[in-house]
Order: structure tokens, then C-alpha cells, then sequence
């Protein structure tokens, strides 16, 4: 059972939400790291529609330990893999 973050990663996940089209590829690839399932409801990051316009926010929950499966995956440069410290 999956509990809790350890926070070991020498990288760190950079959120361009303004770059965002809501396709839910990274919630889909970190549940499947913790459950082995697709279910974005248990993956380690949010994304929301900003009031029904096609604008989304996306957010990181404390629980994320930046591993970077999400940030590999997005293909619309609205998460990036960057070094612990960079802005
Ligand atoms: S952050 Fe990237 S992978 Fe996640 S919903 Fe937005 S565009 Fe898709
Ligand atoms: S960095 Fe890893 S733990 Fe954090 S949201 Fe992305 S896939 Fe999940």
C-alpha cells in the first residue's frame, strides 16, 4: 500500500498550466505508477477546467515526489523536468 511521499527526487516538476489541453495523459500515467490502474482520481496531481472555458489549472498535490513519469509524458510542454532549485 502506497503511504505517502518521500520526497528522494533530485528533480522537480514544473507546472505551465497556461500550456495545458486537459488530455489527463499525466493523471492516467502516475496512477498507474501507484495503483496499476488508470484512474486519474488516484494520481499525484490535479487538473481542473477553469470555468467551463478551455483553460485548465493544474497543480501538483503534496503527495507528489516529482519522479518526472507525468512531465515525460506531456506533450504540450505544460509539465517540464527540471533540476531541484530552477525556476
Ligand atoms: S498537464 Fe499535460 S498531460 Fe496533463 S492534462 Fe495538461 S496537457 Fe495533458
Ligand atoms: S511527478 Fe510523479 S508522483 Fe508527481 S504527479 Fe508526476 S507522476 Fe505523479
Amino acid at each position: 500500500m502506497w503511504r505517502g511521499a518521500m520526497r528522494t527526487s533530485k528533480f522537480q516538476v514544473q507546472v505551465h498550466a497556461e500550456n495545458c489541453v486537459g488530455c489527463l495523459v499525466c493523471q492516467v500515467r502516475c496512477s498507474l505508477r501507484f495503483t496499476r490502474s488508470f484512474n486519474p482520481l488516484e494520481s499525484r496531481l490535479v487538473v481542473q477546467r477553469v470555468d467551463g472555458q478551455r483553460i485548465f489549472d493544474v497543480s501538483l498535490t503534496p503527495e507528489c515526489d516529482h519522479c518526472g513519469l507525468c512531465a515525460r509524458d506531456c506533450v504540450y510542454g505544460a509539465l517540464v523536468l527540471g533540476k531541484r532549485g530552477e525556476s
